[in-house]
């Protein structure tokens, strides 16, 4: 595999400034390297024409002096963002054939910046899933593995391709989407960084919508200061999404400044789960020393309503899920059910929905049908609502006490084996956002940063959870962890 394919976006972005390479050698080098990887079911639209286009338009900006810090960099798009022309299917089966008259505002931005596409990469089904094993394509491939075992680890879910195609080095840089943890748990299970922003601040245009209150674009990159970047290119108001915030986007990268003196990590008592590995437990105590030793006060805190979080996120999220999903009908998008003679518009529905989408979308489906149902509306969604304004509020009051950002695992887990959970009933699947779901349900910006291995080889993640608004303030706390737990082992190749 070349080298060029394994930069950073910071290094790549400096390295095409001073002529080393052109965007188009390093465009070639990532088409090859994708190639080289269809082990992984990673890329599951590949556009190296639209790639080489957009390669030769960045080196005559890069030559004319381009100043925007993506120009030239090769990134891989969760097939969750409409593109132009090109396949958009969030991985499911009811979404086959659609290609978008129309650009996702994320995209739109990134290209402008210029930024390249290299494809679009595999994911859950509608990003419901926690292991990329719901998707129509198949499951993406984790390229670490344990030890010398060659038994396929899940990346994670739902941005399972993003994430196996960064830790790769297919791609500098993926963007994601995380209703309840799809950015930061397959950030975690491959060793990579995964950031999500504060509600708002990235536009949803253009983005299939999964749970509308609680789904953000972010980007999963190889290092906290590329996230800082990327996430500088995607986010910005957009008249287009009424819940996009009409704030300045502030200099990400500024923001690292590698001081964290005085600042304030609570410690949430409650994120302390009964069978949590020891390992983890371990991480996470490692962790807070360093930022202790990088001059950080450590705080214990007490965010109470953690239990309900997950019940909490399995009532909203299939509530928002099957109300979104009510479009795709056979009409209008994507696949139509072959009918009999004498079917009504009736039959198109139920056979074109029945046949289009995966048990976990059905299963969510019903689920939020069933919640938002007139008997039961009260009972649960109407409750769910109030507790999640609970959630918020324990965050609330750790952010007034005077808390910058705190720290949690970022999963229960190492990455498990592909299939593994298959006869397990769903909430096992559920368990994995315990530590994540909170943020969405709260509207906070969280990042997962890789802190260590456990004792088969595998990575895990450390999550930082910040204040509404201070990415730039999150970030640099997350660089600093970065560097104190200098992880930098790669997978080996074996694709
Ligand atoms: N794993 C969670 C779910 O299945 C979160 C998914 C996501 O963030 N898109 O709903």
């Amino acid at each position: 595999m070349s080298e060029l394919s394994r930069l950073t976006i910071a290094e790549a972005r400096d390295r095409l400034r001073a002529g080393d390479f052109t965007a188009t050698e390093l465009t070639r080098a990532c088409l090859d390297a994708i190639d080289g990887a269809d082990a992984l079911g990673s890329f599951v639209h590949k556009t190296p024409e639209i790639a080489l286009d957009q390669a030769a338009a960045a080196d005559a900006r890069i030559q004319g002096g381009a100043e925007n810090p993506m120009c030239g960099i090769p990134l891989g798009i969760k097939d969750l963002f409409c593109t132009q022309g090109v396949p958009s299917q969030a991985a499911s089966h009811i979404l086959e054939g659609f290609r978008p008259e129309y650009e996702s505002t994320v995209t739109t931005r990134l290209w402008q910046a210029g930024a390249i596409m290299l494809g679009k990469l595999n994911m859950d089904e509608f990003a419901m899933g926690s292991s990329n094993e719901t998707s129509c394509y198949g499951n993406a491939v984790n390229p670490w593995r344990r030890g010398n075992d060659d038994t396929a680890l899940t990346p994670g879910g739902s941005s399972g391709g993003s994430a196996a195609a960064v830790a790769a080095d297919l791609c500098l840089a993926a963007t994601g989407t995380d209703t309840g943890g799809s950015i930061r748990q397959p950030a975690a299970f491959t060793g990579i960084t995964g950031l999500k922003p504060t509600y708002g601040r990235v536009s949803r245009w253009g983005i299939v919508a999964f749970a509308s209150s609680l789904d953000q674009a972010g980007p999963m990159t190889k290092t906290v200061r590329d996230a800082a970047i990327m996430l500088g290119a995607m986010a910005g108001h957009d008249p287009r999404d009424s819940t996009c915030a009409d704030i300045p986007v502030p200099d990400f990268e500024a923001a690292i400044t590698g001081d964290i003196r005085g600042r304030t990590i609570g410690i949430p008592r409650e994120y302390r789960m009964d069978g949590m590995p020891a390992e983890i437990e371990k991480l996470w105590a490692d962790g807070a020393e360093m930022l202790r030793d990088a001059g950080a006060k450590i705080a214990d805190i007490s965010l109470p309503h953690t239990r309900y979080a997950l019940p909490t996120y399995y009532v909203i999220a299939p509530a928002e899920a099957s109300s979104n999903l009510a479009r795709y009908d056979g009409v209008r998008f994507g696949l139509r059910a072959g009918l009999a003679q004498g079917d009504g518009i009736t039959e198109m529905y139920e056979k074109t929905r029945a046949e289009g989408f995966g048990p976990e979308v059905q299963r969510r489906i019903m689920i939020g049908t069933y919640v938002l149902s007139a008997g039961f509306y009260d009972a649960y969604y109407n409750r769910a609502r109030k507790v999640r304004a609970l959630i918020k509020r324990d965050f609330d009051e750790a952010f007034a006490a005077g808390v910058d950002a705190i720290l949690t695992p970022a999963t229960p887990s190492a990455a498990f084996g592909l299939g593994e959970m298959a006869d397990a009933d769903p909430v096992q699947m559920y368990l994995n956002d315990v530590f994540t779901v909170t943020v969405n349900l709260a509207g906070l910006p969280g990042i997962s940063v890789p802190a260590g291995l456990d004792a088969q080889g595998l990575p895990l993640g450390l999550q930082l959870i910040g204040r509404p608004w201070e990415e730039g303030a999150l970030l640099n706390i997350a660089q600093s962890l970065e560097s104190a737990a200098g992880f930098d082992a790669r997978p080996g190749v074996w694709w």
